[in-house]
């Protein structure tokens, strides 16, 4: 019989960016629920999270850092090591999005995208990797790509950008650290109820546009995206390297 305790997460750190709403609360819950001890990063309060997460008596910190600026990572490292002692899994979650005509992009909002949902998420991943090389035990990052990671989109040149190029960093990442025990996978949303979407989804007809062409027929939740999040943090995904996963409600598949 198939033992159970290898999607568990039981006595590992994990810690996530974004951690004080959408996706990176789902998935900050997702793991304390999984037995794991939370770390959420974010630039506005977690205590939403934090009472989530304390309504079971599950085991939550907060980082109060922005991650517009990879200055941060230092101490980041440094309080999450002094809260639970070592970090075993990273999950990148943080992400912004600026819609605008690709003839209207500023430099100031190219780089604003640029800098928190690509340049921060390899810097995250070199801090931990490092660690990881040196006391060999290993680790898992997760890197939160998108549909954008697949897809032009309208109007969002930069986040594509960032995104595709997540997709590419969780490959390379992969090839040089699964030799060191260390699973770089991403996970790729479909369109889901987040602040995020919030104006594509109070658009009528971007909104109607959108959920027609999902299979699943909805939205998805921060729910949505627990189990992946989890089996790609967990034992059983030992053997999987540099892929992203998709919960999408078969966006691509159509
Ligand atoms: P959201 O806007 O609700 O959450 C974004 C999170 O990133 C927030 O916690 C925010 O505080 C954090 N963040 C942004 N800039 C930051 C900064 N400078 N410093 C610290 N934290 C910062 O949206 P979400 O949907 O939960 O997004 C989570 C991730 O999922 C993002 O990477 C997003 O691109 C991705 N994603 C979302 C969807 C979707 O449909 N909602 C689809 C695909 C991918």
């Amino acid at each position: 019989m198939t033992d159970l305790n290898m999607f568990s997460l039981e006595g590992r750190t994990a810690l996530v960016t974004g951690a004080n709403t959408g996706l990176g609360q789902g998935i900050c819950v997702a793991y304390a629920k999984a037995g794991a001890n939370v770390v959420g990063v974010a630039r506005r309060s977690c205590q939403e999270t934090a009472d989530k997460i304390s309504a079971f008596q599950g085991s939550f910190r907060e980082i109060l850092a922005d991650l517009s600026d990879i200055s941060v990572i230092p101490r980041i490292v440094e309080e999450a090591q002094k809260a639970f002692g070592r970090v075993d899994i990273l999950v990148n979650n943080a992400g912004i999005i600026k819609r605008c005509d690709a003839v209207d992009v500023t430099e100031e909002d190219w780089d604003a995208v640029i800098d928190v949902n690509e340049k921060m998420v390899f810097f995250l991943c070199r801090a931990f990797a490092e660690k990881w090389i040196a006391d060999q035990k290993g680790g898992k990052i997760i890197n939160i790509a998108s549909m954008l990671s697949y897809q032009g989109g309208i109007r969002v040149p930069a986040y594509t950008s960032s995104k595709s190029a997540v997709i590419g960093l969780t490959r390379a990442l992969a090839n040089e650290w699964a030799g060191h025990n260390i699973n770089v996978n991403g996970i790729a949303p479909g369109y889901m109820e987040t602040n995020n979407t919030q104006n594509l989804r109070s658009d009528g007809q971007r909104s109607e546009e959108i959920l027609s062409r999902i299979p699943a027929g909805r939205w998805g939740t921060p729910e949505d995206v627990a189990g992946a999040a989890i089996f790609l943090a967990s034992d059983a995904a030992a053997y999987i390297h540099g892929f992203t996963l998709a919960v999408d409600g078969g966006w691509l598949a159509r």
